[in-house]
Formats: structure tokens, sequence, C-alpha cells
């Protein structure tokens, strides 16, 4: 069964109206929706904005559905020169808001007792670059950053850049979402399509306008990479 995760509820509903023979499922806090999409099984849940909702909820998933991959869909801000619905496919997820530093061992978005940087499965990473190809969408794959912020501030980009310089996508959920997937050793991918360019006028409007659209784009991807597992 394949688990997938938005933020927020326009991220999920698209792929939602999709779906085949849905069951709602509640555990604690959380609705789950399992059924089929593309002939294939799977379980779908908005977790809510930022870090906690989303470890809340890769916890819920995993703990009461058997996912075998876990993939975290949804909207994100682009720098490096993306553009509104580009793609973003995780090679290394990260976060950009933790800072033990202040001990050598630990570099800048390290967890104690994690590494750096969680890596995602690399048979999702090849089939959804191949399946963006073949749509015809750009993309980049490089590394994506999370954080408790809608961010949009130049300093904070700076420092985020200085952390390493192929962050080009940042958002509040991945790395929480990648960081339970590996505890629990659940295979995972994240992609987000861009909604706000960091750093343009307007973000938060952007943001707006371009939300739906980016969130269609991802219920289309996730059709085409479930037919390849
Ligand atoms: N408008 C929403 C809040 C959106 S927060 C409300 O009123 O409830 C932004 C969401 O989109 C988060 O889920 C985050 O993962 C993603 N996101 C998009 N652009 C972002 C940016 N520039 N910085 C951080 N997160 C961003």
């Amino acid at each position: 069964m394949f688990g997938i995760i938005g933020a927020m509820k326009i991220e999920i509903d698209m792929i939602i109206s999709k779906m085949e023979d849905v069951e709602e499922v509640n555990f604690g806090i959380r609705t789950f929706y399992v059924g089929s999409y593309n002939e294939k099984e799977i379980v779908i849940v908005e977790a809510g904005i930022g870090k906690v909702n989303a470890a809340v909820t890769t916890t819920l998933m995993i703990e009461n559905f058997e996912v075998d991959y876990i993939i975290n869909i949804g909207v994100a801000g682009g720098q490096h020169g993306v553009k509104h619905k580009d793609v973003i496919i995780s090679d290394y997820v990260l976060y950009h808001d933790v800072d033990v530093t202040s001990y050598d061992a630990y570099i800048r978005g390290q967890v104690p007792g994690h590494e750096p940087l969680f890596e995602a499965d690399q048979t999702l990473v090849t089939n959804t670059r191949f399946i963006l190809e073949k749509l015809d969408i750009d993309f980049k794959v490089g590394k994506i950053a999370s954080g408790d912020q809608f961010v949009t501030n130049p300093d904070t980009v700076k420092e985020i850049n200085e952390i390493y310089n192929d962050i080009y996508a940042i958002e509040m959920e991945a790395g929480a979402i990648a960081h339970v997937a590996t505890i629990y050793k659940v295979p995972f991918i994240v992609y987000r399509s861009i909604s706000d360019v960091i750093g343009d006028e307007n973000q938060e409007n952007d943001f707006y306008k371009f939300v739906a659209e980016a969130a269609e784009n991802a219920s289309i991807v996730l059709s085409e990479l479930l037919k390849t597992l």
C-alpha cells in the first residue's frame, strides 16, 4: 500500500476525487482516506501545516497502515531559477531551522542522533524523474529544506543557502515526514510543485494564485508514478 501525505486539503482533494471505493478511517486526530487510485491501493491524509503536524500524521499512518512507500506531495517556495509550477524532487531532505552547532559534532540542520540529510528512495526518484520528462514538466532534483516558517525574508534565505547550495524548494513539512519515515525505515519521496518563487514581490499572493494548479500537477504525477510501482 502507498501512503500519500499532503499538508493542506487542497493538496489531497484532487486525488481523493479521483479515487475509487474510498473509505474514511479515523485514527487519533486524523482522517485517512483508503481506496484505489489508478488500480493501486493507497491511503491519503491531510497532515496539517508544519513539522509537528507532519510528524504526528506520518507516525499515525505508519503505525496503522501497512505502507510500503510514503509519498509527500504538495507545494513549496522555489529558488535557484525555478518557476511557478516547476516540480522539485527530493534527493535529500533536511531541516533548515535546527541548530545544535554550538557542539562541534553537528552541522546545521542536523538533529543529534541522526544524519544531517534524510535520503529519499532512489527508485522513486528515478521513476518520478522519468515521468516528469515524459509529461514535459520542468523539474529539478535536489534538496528540499523544511522549517516552521513561510520563508520570504532574504536574510533567512541567505542563511539557508549557507547550509547547501542546491536547496531548490523550501517548505514546512517534508523534513518531519522524511525524519519519521527514516526512523521507521519506510522508503519515501517528496515532490513539490512551486507555488511561489522566493524573493519575488507578492509571494503570499502568488501562493494563493498557483496553489490549486500546483496541486493538480502533483496529482497527475502521482497517478503516473503509481503505474511504475
Ligand atoms: N495559506 C495557508 C498557509 C500556508 S503555509 C493558510 O492560511 O492556512 C504554506 C504551505 O505551503 C505549507 O504547507 C508549506 O509546506 C508550503 N509552502 C509554500 N511556499 C512556502 C514558502 N515560501 N515557505 C515555506 N513554506 C511554503
